[in-house]
């Protein structure tokens, strides 16, 4: 199921103006206090980590905040939830602690995060729907439960790099003694070694799997977004917990309904003496076909709003507008008695015709929608 992200900046529990210094320092504490190396038994404090991480690569960011605070997680720019995955989270936290805190590669490892694509119709975006994918993604073996040894063998300690997985170099510089930790390469940072490789996944401990996922997503949604199923990515290796799969969303345009942000468009024509004595028009909704007023004297570009009849906020649910812009139609074939009596009624007297204030003003609201 889908699961609605924390704000960021209560996540690092400061205050909207907070200064990048206050962030850094607030993010530094927390680093500390949730980090899974010290939290082994609380598998909570492994995805309050990465949540960490991900909102201070946002806030730290002053493009990424600014976008941000404009439009949320609902960022229709860059979503960055399938780029930070554990692992992001992890080099962060080297980053700011330098390498010496890096997390040792023994032990169970969490599992990576997925993205795949999902299309889904207009309507379903506007509703929100639930779907059945097909996720092929790296899962344990069953045949071995993710050890690689084949049935009846155990795997043994790495005589390389005694269990723990990483080898030491120490190297003398001008700056004076390094010391490079680097993964044995025998154990390939597994800290264990395995003598009859389980013949389910060649001795991987992963196996490939396709299964069906249900998946959740809430109303609102529009392209560019992106969903997270928790849980539901590769597995982890030695037991470690799985990734996120992340779905990355299309929606496919609907035939007479546009979208901006909230507002749903839709472009009415209307004809000549409908604009200019006004008519009660039926016009299509994504609430299914509704009435609308055209009044007397309506001009090319005028808008009319449907109050609550926009997309929902997948946030908060609350609804945005449809506005209806008025194309008014200019009939480019008349019989001889429509152009007679226009003639007569109208007749062309080869001057600009004035309008009234605020129609080009409409005009440019419209394109700019
Ligand atoms: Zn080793
Ligand atoms: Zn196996």
């Amino acid at each position: 199921m889908a699961q609605a992200r924390r704000d960021y900046y209560e996540v690092l529990g400061v205050g909207r103006n907070a200064t990048a210094e206050e962030m850094k320092r607030a993010y530094r504490r927390l680093a500390m206090q949730y980090h899974p190396d010290r939290n082994p038994d609380d598998p909570s404090a492994e995805v309050r980590f990465k949540e960490i991480g991900e909102a201070y690569a946002v806030l730290s960011d002053p493009e990424r905040r600014q976008r941000y605070d404009t439009c949320g997680h609902a960022d229709g720019g860059q979503p960055l939830g399938a780029d930070f995955g554990f692992q992001s989270a992890f080099d962060l936290f080297d980053m700011f602690f330098g390498g010496g805190a890096r997390r040792p590669q023994t032990g169970p490892q969490h599992g990576a995060d997925l993205r795949m694509p999902l299309a889904i119709d207009f309507e379903e975006a506007i509703r929100g729907v639930t779907r059945r994918v097909e996720v092929t993604r790296p899962a344990q073996c069953p045949v071995c439960d993710g050890t690689g040894a084949a049935p009846g063998s155990h795997p043994r300690r790495c005589p390389q790099c005694e269990g723990s997985g990483q080898v030491r170099q120490v190297r003398q510089t001008f700056l004076g003694q390094m010391v490079n930790v680097q993964p044995c390469g025998r154990c390939r940072g597994r800290g264990e070694v395995v003598d009859t490789p389980c013949n389910g996944c060649h001795g991987r401990g992963l196996v490939e799997e396709t299964r069906s996922v249900e998946v959740h997503i809430p109303a609102g949604v529009d392209s560019e977004m992106q969903v997270r199923v928790p849980g539901e990515g590769a597995a982890g290796e030695r037991g470690g917990p799985p990734g996120d799969l992340y779905l990355a969303l299309t929606v496919r345009p609907h035939s007479v309904l546009q979208r901006r942000g909230l507002t749903l468009i839709y472009e009415c024509p209307v004809s000549i003496a409908q604009a200019a004595l006004g008519d009660a028009i039926t016009v299509p909704t994504v609430d299914g076909p509704r009435p609308i007023t055209v009044r007397p004297g309506t001009q090319f570009g005028d808008r009319i709003r449907i109050p609550g009849l926009g997309a929902p906020d997948p946030r908060t649910g609350r609804r945005g507008d449809q506005v209806v812009i008025v194309r008014v139609v200019v009939p480019s074939h008349l019989t001889e008695a429509q152009r007679n009596g226009l003639r007569e009624l109208f007749p062309p007297d080869g001057q600009p015709h004035p309008v009234r204030r605020g129609f080009l003003g409409n005009l440019k609201d419209a394109i700019g929608l």
